[in-house]
């Protein structure tokens, strides 16, 4: 496993990171010890960062992983989040995010994170977010809470105008850097690597859209997207290659991503993705998936206040 500093906090994570939306069954139900077994396997393989949320399964996943993690805590650079509870439940005061700290360690059987985030701050009023909780999140980090805070979310822009106007210590983006959409290197990652911010890149299946079981009910992506990637999947199998393991290698290579993050629930995930991790993607492959994948490249989705979208036709 490759290690790398996430910006200037000083924790020195895994290049690949565990991601725990699956623990809380949010790709369908998960049998809870062989989720178990697949944290154990991964501490026990070198992947160190854990990313959580209350959100996932609606605390289901912070509790499952907190119970894999008894033992084990110090050997992980641990991250959760605070601010989004439900589909359209979001809270992001000071007093909610301090007692959603409370909780969240709670379920998670630690006094710290390692990471605190605003998680999706698209769907809320920005100054909000700029005046009352990075400000909290703060001052949660100088009593000794958490090590680094920072802010996740699906639009770029949005994030990265709230980092300009109040300093954050990693920045966590999903869905728009794997073999589907690359637009966070021309919108987010030039500023965040001069401003020493960590970048974490969530989401290289594209939310489990590059695997042979494709992308949830839920998945938000335009139809074209999905077939895009089904016909690279397909594409993958007809030349004996895993589609998941190749968008892996892809977003592994990203020259200022400090971790990225996979969901994973199976040992056999565990394995697989870390084994992918440490081989190098197949580059004609690529170039075949790159073109497989042009007529629908760059197309995200509507996400949060209208306000805050990153392209006008979302
Ligand atoms: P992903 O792209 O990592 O895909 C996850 C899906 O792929 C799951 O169904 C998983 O079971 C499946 N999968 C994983 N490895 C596989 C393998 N080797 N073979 C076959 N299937 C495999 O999507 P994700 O889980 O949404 O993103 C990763 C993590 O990033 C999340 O779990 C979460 O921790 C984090 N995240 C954060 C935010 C946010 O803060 N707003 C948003 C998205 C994701």
């Amino acid at each position: 496993m490759q290690y790398a500093q996430l910006g200037r906090t000083g924790l020195r994570v895994s290049k690949l990171g565990f991601g725990c939306s699956p623990l809380g069954n949010e790709f369908g139900e998960r049998d809870p010890l062989e989720a178990e077994r697949a944290v154990h396997y991964a501490v026990d393989h070198g992947i160190n960062y854990f990313d959580v949320a209350p959100y996932y399964g609606r605390t289901l996943a912070e509790t499952r992983l907190g119970a894999a993690l008894a033992g084990r805590r110090e050997r992980v650079v641990l991250a959760t989040k605070c601010g989004r509870y439900d589909v359209a439940s979001f809270d992001f005061s000071a007093a909610r995010i301090r007692l959603s700290l409370e909780e969240s360690l709670r379920r998670l059987r630690t006094d710290y994170l390692d990471v605190f985030l605003a998680h999706d701050i698209e769907f809320v009023d920005a100054q909000q977010i700029i005046d009352e909780a990075v400000p909290t999140l703060r001052a949660l980090q100088r009593e000794g809470k958490a090590r680094a805070i920072g802010i996740t979310g699906l639009q770029l822009n949005a994030m990265r105008r709230v980092a300009e106007a109040v300093p954050v210590d990693v920045i966590l983006s999903y869905c728009r850097y794997n073999p589907l959409i690359d637009d966070m290197d021309a919108l987010l990652t030039p500023f965040a690597r001069s401003h020493g911010i960590g970048l974490i890149n969530a989401s290289p299946l594209h939310m489990g859209m590059l695997t042979e079981q494709g992308p949830p009910a839920w998945h938000p992506a335009p139809v074209d997207v999905k077939q895009a990637a089904r016909a690279i999947v397909e594409l993958c199998r007809e030349r004996g290659a895993s589609a998941s393991d190749v968008a892996l290698q892809f977003c592994l290579r990203h020259p200022y991503v400090a971790t990225t993050l996979a969901g994973m629930a199976t040992v056999d995930q565990a394995r697989q993705n870390i084994q992918a991790s440490e081989a190098q993607a197949d580059a004609a492959l690529l170039e075949e998936i790159h073109a497989l994948a042009a007529p629908a490249y760059n197309r995200s989705w509507r996400s949060g206040r209208a306000e805050n979208q990153d392209y006008a036709q979302n």
